[in-house]
């Protein structure tokens, strides 16, 4: 079966858009195309409706499966062929993008300035996470990485979002670190550029330029062992 054409990648400003239903098990749909962003890579998935006729039904979970995207919806009712017109809850997914952009941001920082590895994020409606690999433990050098994380908003630095061949990124011996670790299957790579900043390969929903993440608040910073760090952030 033809794949979803993942239309968020291209537009992650689009709020609806008109689909047709291609499978359906259940509260289980496909779409041939969506602007539902599934839960990936430790960011919430998007929420938001799917009306047909009269009737809004409500999406209440988005996930990959095998490559496959599902829209979990609230109630049955929908079927192979439906033409529906999505909406998504922009502003759960505008607060997603701000939070996506702003974990490169604090990453890249945590990466750059203290050599730190970054293990894992979980980002939500309520607050960020980032886990690094880290042997030092010093509270002050991560408040300095979230004063600088401020700086750059300040900035309003640009971001591009662009796709380019694998071949060409495996050429360029300064891109080469973008292709590193990607399944050979993937051909072309899409990069989220905060331009000047930090590149990264990213199927992800981001805000078009850096002033759009806000202001940050630090939370916490938790010891979870020798070097496991985790820090936890918010968005106001
Ligand atoms: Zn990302």
């Amino acid at each position: 079966m033809k794949m979803t054409e993942l239309a968020y990648m291209d537009d992650c400003y689009a709020k609806e858009l008109d689909a047709t239903v291609t499978a359906a098990e259940g509260n289980n749909l496909e779409l041939d195309r969506t602007i539902f962003c599934p839960q990936a890579g430790g960011v919430e998935c998007d929420k938001g409706t799917m009306g047909c006729g009269e009737t809004a039904y409500n999406v209440v979970f988005v996930k990959k499966d095998k490559g496959r995207v599902l829209h979990q919806l609230e109630m049955p009712g929908l079927k192979l062929g439906d033409r529906v017109h999505l909406s998504l809850d922009w502003d759960r997914r505008y607060l997603l993008m701000r939070y996506h952009t702003s974990a490169h941001l604090i990453s890249g920082i945590f990466a750059k300035d203290l050599g730190a590895k970054i293990t894992g994020n979980s980002l939500t409606t309520e607050k960020g996470r980032i886990d690094f690999d880290l042997e030092s433990f010093d509270r002050a050098l991560i408040e300095q990485c979230f004063d600088k994380a401020r700086e750059l908003i300040k900035k309003d630095l640009p971001i591009d979002i662009y796709s380019l061949p694998r071949s060409d990124v495996e050429s360029k011996p300064e891109m080469v670190k973008l292709a590193m670790g990607l399944p050979p299957n993937i051909k072309v790579l899409r990069i989220v550029d905060i331009k000047g900043f930090d590149a990264q390969p990213d199927g992800g929903c981001h805000v078009k330029s850096l002033g759009e993440v806000g202001e940050i608040k630090f939370l916490s910073a938790d010891n979870k062992g020798k070097s496991n760090r985790r820090v936890y952030y918010r968005l106001r």
